[in-house]
């Protein structure tokens, strides 16, 4: 089972999946969910929502598997290499395990499991650019009331919390003008932004609360005083509260530096998740570290300040624990997983899949 699953990963890590494009990843699971005994189908947003009938038990409440079909960058032509038992990418790209190792297990558990209720799977898109598919998504088509959602990397941890999510989005609008003819005429957009982030509280603030400023943009030539600069900078915390009043002083920080050289600062803030957490011993963790013992695995409930489509579906009232697919350096172009790791996965989801027909 483990040939034709690492068989069917290495094909998906080869559809290219960047966030935003994910069509081709969707058509190709529509055509394999079929495969796999189950049928599947698109909501309005392109989030994938299939569901698998139960097999040996009868009348259980259905249980939830979800993963992501997008991937970070630098995700195109992925060319995934098997040594060792490591699959890796050739280098110059991430893997994709993240989240495709989770898909190949779940799709390999539902050929193969002999004991499980009815299965709803979901596959979002937009994951790893803010949670957007799983914003978007059609929950009046799930009707599970709790689940797994297979990605988290580590076998030994299940994520029980992660925190609310602000997204900064700033545009700074200077004056243009001719940096050596008559640059008393403009308004510098680069000096303003800077002012405004080298102002600002970044990094790690405290056990729970993070800021960061990710990208900036702007400028057009090297002679010329830059009208505009656009950056993108987030915050978040375990205590919703903090992560709202930090959001607040960074908002607070980059209107008060940008306006002190006259430009103007147009600033979006959405709260696009809200700290939340399920119980250490909420009947998904317990499942999830009874199936992971099995293999010999002591997996701990941890609360992270990243933050995955549970937050989502807890904040919906779905019970889900975050279990480990069992890749390496995600989010890097070292990204590895091992064939004996996406095993075990594969191993405790379908332990877990009996355990849930109890
Ligand atoms: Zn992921």
């Amino acid at each position: 089972m483990s040939e034709r699953m690492v068989k069917q990963f290495m094909e998906m890590v080869k559809i290219d999946s960047e966030s935003g494009n994910e069509a081709r990843m969707m058509e190709y699971l529509l055509a394999e969910i079929p495969k796999a005994g189950g049928e599947a189908a698109l909501d309005d947003y392109g989030n994938l929502i299939a569901t698998f009938p139960a097999k040996g038990c009868e009348g259980k409440e259905p249980v939830l598997l979800s993963c992501h079909a997008d991937t970070v960058k630098p995700g195109v032509g992925i060319e995934p290499v098997i040594e060792d038992g490591v699959i890796r990418s050739k280098g110059d790209t991430i893997l994709g395990a993240d989240d495709k190792a989770g898909i190949a297990e779940v799709l390999e558990a539902m050929r193969v499991s002999e004991v499980r209720p009815p299965v709803e799977f979901a596959v979002s898109r937009q994951e790893e650019v803010g949670l957007l598919g799983m914003k978007n998504m059609d929950f009046s088509r799930l009707s599970a009331k709790r689940g797994f959602l297979m990605d988290n990397d580590t076998l030994d941890t299940i994520v029980i919390g992660g925190p609310s999510y602000f997204a900064i989005d700033v545009t700074i609008t200077g004056k243009a003008a001719h940096a050596g003819m008559e640059p008393e005429k403009g308004i510098n957009a680069i000096l303003a932004a800077s002012k405004a982030i080298g102002a600002l509280r970044l990094g790690r603030l405290d056990h729970e609360t993070t800021a960061n400023v990710g990208v900036i943009e702007g400028g057009l030539i090297r002679n010329g005083v830059p009208d505009r600069v656009s950056f993108l900078a987030e915050c978040r915390s375990a205590d919703h509260q903090k992560g709202q009043d930090l959001a607040k002083e960074m908002e607070r920080i980059i209107h008060e530096k940008v306006e002190a050289t006259g430009a103007k600062a147009e600033i979006k803030v959405d709260n696009l998740c809200r700290a939340v957490s399920i119980p250490e011993d909420a009947a998904t963790v317990k499942i999830a570290q009874k199936a992971l013992a099995k293999q010999g695995i002591e997996a701990k409930p941890i609360f992270i300040t990243g933050f995955t489509d549970a937050s989502i579906y807890n904040n919906q009232g779905i019970e889900m624990a975050v279990v480990g697919i069992g890749a390496k350096d995600e989010h890097t172009t070292h990204e590895s997983i091992a064939v004996a790791d996406m095993e075990k996965a594969l191993t405790a989801l379908i332990e877990m899949l009996r355990l849930s027909a109890e």
